[in-house]
């Protein structure tokens, strides 16, 4: 697997619009590239999950998940001039929203907007930041109604970025956790591997990990491992602190996060792999964010799970960017994982 086919397929994957609980457009792309190669379903949730026998005699049953939703807005109201009263699905800092473009829905029905904002003309505070419940989108109707037809409650609204490069490296909208699905999506195009492996996209991961709850605890697989973009808090700073991860220094492992930590054997294993196979890694600084980790160590009588990002600079915003090299980095970490993995691994 090389660092363009990888890259290609991340940009495509950011381009497209896929909010918790409106995962569908992932599903269809998913589906498209993996239908001939493993067995797909998709569960009430809609999460959507592939299972790949394993070459021989399992060694394991191994989970790898990747979450398709992304950060978007959402439709909670209409004004009386035909703007419509917006929310965040996830986590937003409003500070970066007036005056930006949007798109509204998916699709084919989807239409242009823009987050309005006072012109400077007539501003009198720039000093405190508008808050989301004031905020409105525009879309051009002139009227309630005519904007309730247009844009239903509970429309999803996104950011109109298209994906490019910069450099030599790589922007776009939905790298958290686009990432992820690329690595998955390809290690099940390149298997079958030693374990038996099932390839979980998650829905609903900004909005409290709901997707992988319910998949880890219906799944119970022995061991887990989450794939994700993660915070690359990298820039210049004045304060004295190490930084989460850092843009171009190989996949993240996480050793204790906001809401789980990593088994010690588990940990161990991954930066032997990476040690002996000369891949680039780095250890996410703990204490910093969650991810699907949370829920899924946590299902059923416990699973073994190891959270592994790919660092993302300006995640959650319009505009993220990555190194293509930290996304080869991670593709062949998580796949000689899958190759050496031993039941010891993961006893406790
Ligand atoms: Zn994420």
């Amino acid at each position: 697997m090389d660092r363009e086919a990888l890259s290609e397929r991340l940009l495509r994957f950011s381009d497209i619009r896929a909010a918790s609980g409106a995962e569908k457009a992932m599903r269809r792309e998913l589906r498209r590239m993996l239908a001939d190669k493993v067995e797909l379903r998709t569960d009430a949730l809609g999460n959507l999950i592939a299972r790949q026998p394993a070459e021989g005699r399992p060694r394991l049953r191994v989970m790898v998940d990747a979450h398709m939703d992304e950060v978007s807005l959402m439709v909670v109201g209409h004004a009386a001039d035909g703007t419509l009263l917006i929310g965040g699905v996830g986590g937003f800092d409003a500070r970066l929203l007036p005056g930006l473009s949007v798109v509204v829905g998916e699709g084919e029905a989807a239409l242009p907007g823009v987050i309005g904002i006072k012109p400077i003309h007539l501003a009198d505070d720039w000093k405190s930041a508008t808050p989301m419940r004031r905020l409105r989108v525009d879309i051009g109707a002139g009227k309630k109604d005519e904007a309730q037809r247009l844009a239903p409650l509970g429309t999803r609204i996104y950011f109109p970025t298209r994906s490019e490069r910069m450099g030599a490296r790589l922007t776009g909208k939905a790298f958290d956790d686009r990432v992820g699905c690329t690595i998955l999506a390809t290690l099940l195009l390149e298997g079958p591997w030693p374990v038996e492996l099932y390839g979980l996209f998650s829905a609903q991961e900004e909005v409290g990990a709901r997707g992988a709850q319910v998949a880890a605890q219906t799944l119970q697989p022995d061991v887990a491992f989450v794939l994700e973009g993660t915070i690359a808090d990298d820039l210049p700073r004045e304060e004295e602190r190490s930084p989460t991860t850092i843009v171009g220094r190989g996949p993240a492992l996480s050793i204790f996060d906001r809401r789980a930590a990593t088994p010690a054997p588990l940990l161990r294993f991954a930066i032997e792999v990476a040690e002996a196979g000369g891949i680039p890694f780095q250890l996410k600084r703990p204490q910093a964010s969650g991810t699907n980790a949370s829920r899924i160590h946590s299902a059923g009588i416990g699973i073994p799970t190891l959270t592994i990002s790919m660092p993302s600079r300006y995640i959650h915003s319009p505009v993220a960017l990555v190194d293509p090299d930290d996304l080869l980095h991670t593709y062949r970490l998580m796949a000689s994982i899958l190759r050496v993995i031993t039941p010891a691994v993961v006893q406790p």
